[in-house]
């Protein structure tokens, strides 16, 4: 889940851009290459060790072996390949297995060519599957349906023919449970396919709910409600560790002023700089967000209250010397607490804001800091 502090919704957004852009799932591409290598291999040794491998095979399984893992290095040193290795492997599979079926019902004979002719058929639906897990759902249809015509059409021509091998009694039937079969993995992938791009569509908008329900969206900071959330689970982190936790309010002084003499949307420049100004103060575990109007919230876990002093007064600087668009100076002043005893959110936030109240009543510009407890 997108944590309140860890980047600002326009950070996300083109981070996910990034993210869409890259090769997806590179290592997994890799993981598969290098298990269809060892495949290949395995299917030569077995087929050498009990006979039945076929003259083609003898060269053509070790050709595809070192293929797919040559693929599989490539893709370490070349990343950027990877459409054209997915699309590479997709189409040598494919036609690989259309060739050795066809070839075994010409070439083979008995029960050699039964073995060798009903393996491929077995085999045949890892091409489709393939195709699903590399190529876009088009072009993956496009490669079952191409690979299904080139495999079933002349097979239907070879048992109307009545060219069948001897040991099927009823090839046509054979063939159409197996076409039948077939046509169903290829369903069942396109349902996967889509059950898949639905949900991710689904995680997708939730992510961007939550970003849009825990954004402020003219500063871009985290807003109340995510504030709220991150002072809950602060104050159960730090009760659990024994840690310090220190919270500050920041008012802006004479807002409404600035927004009476410069405008509202010089008011608005304020707030947005002000942010920025802060975050670029603080550590990628503090937290700062828009607690309201002209008022921002500093969660601060870890952080001793004579730390988070030096620390507000760092902000309160940087943002008394920033130039605003508007051409006047602007100040702000803090009221810090630390989590104390017994202090539930409430209590905490209170004497946060008592501190505010003091540091408005001695002049503004200014941070104080309470620490006794609220009566
Ligand atoms: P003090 O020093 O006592 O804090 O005085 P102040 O003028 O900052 O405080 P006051 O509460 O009197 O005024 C806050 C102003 O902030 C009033 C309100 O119109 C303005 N404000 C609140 N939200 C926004 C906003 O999103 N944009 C702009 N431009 N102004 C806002
Ligand atoms: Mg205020
Ligand atoms: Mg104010």
């Amino acid at each position: 889940m997108h944590s309140p502090w860890s980047a600002t919704p326009a950070d996300t957004l083109s981070a996910a851009g990034t993210q869409a852009l890259a090769q997806p799932h590179t290592r997994l591409i890799q993981a598969l290459l290098y298990a269809g290598a060892l495949v290949f291999a395995l299917v030569w040794w077995v087929e050498s060790q009990a006979g039945v491998l076929t003259p083609w095979d003898f060269w053509l399984l070790p050709v595809m072996g070192c293929g797919v893992f040559a693929s599989a290095l490539l893709l370490h040193w070349r990343p950027a390949s990877q459409p054209w290795v997915m699309l590479g492997n997709v189409a040598c599979l494919n036609l690989y297995l259309v060739a050795t079926l066809h070839a075994s019902l010409h070439f083979g004979t008995g029960a050699l060519q039964w073995f060798q002719f009903s393996t491929v058929l077995y085999w045949v639906p890892l091409g489709y599957g393939l195709a699903f897990v590399c190529l876009g759902t088009r072009a993956a249809l496009g490669v079952s349906a191409i690979t299904f015509s080139a495999l079933f059409g002349p097979l239907t021509w070879v048992a109307m023919a009545g060219r069948a091998p001897p040991w099927a009694s009823s090839f046509g039937a054979f063939l159409a449970v197996i076409a039948m079969a077939h046509g169903m993995y290829v369903l069942l992938l396109l349902a996967v396919v889509r059950l898949r791009a639905g949900q991710a569509r689904a995680e997708e908008s939730a992510r961007l709910l939550h970003l849009v329900a825990t954004t402020d969206t003219l500063t871009g900071l985290p807003n109340r409600r995510a504030l709220n959330a991150a002072l809950q689970s602060g104050i159960a982190s730090a009760r659990q560790s024994g840690q310090p936790l220190a919270v500050a309010l920041i008012d802006i002084d004479h807002f409404k002023a600035i927004n009476d003499t410069h405008g509202h949307a010089a008011g608005d420049d304020v707030l947005r700089q002000i942010g920025q100004v802060m975050q670029a103060e603080l550590r990628r575990t503090d937290g700062v967000g828009r607690w309201g109007g002209e008022e921002f919230l500093l969660c601060l876990p870890g952080t001793s209250i004579s730390a988070a002093a030096d620390l507000a007064e760092r902000l309160r600087l940087a943002v008394q010397l920033h130039e605003f668009p508007h051409g006047q100076p602007v100040t702000v002043s803090i009221g810090l607490a630390q989590l104390l005893g017994e202090d539930d959110l409430e209590q905490l936030l209170q004497r946060t804001d008592r501190a505010l109240y003091r540091a408005k009543a001695q002049g503004r510009n200014r941070t104080e800091i309470q620490t006794i407890g609220v009566a």
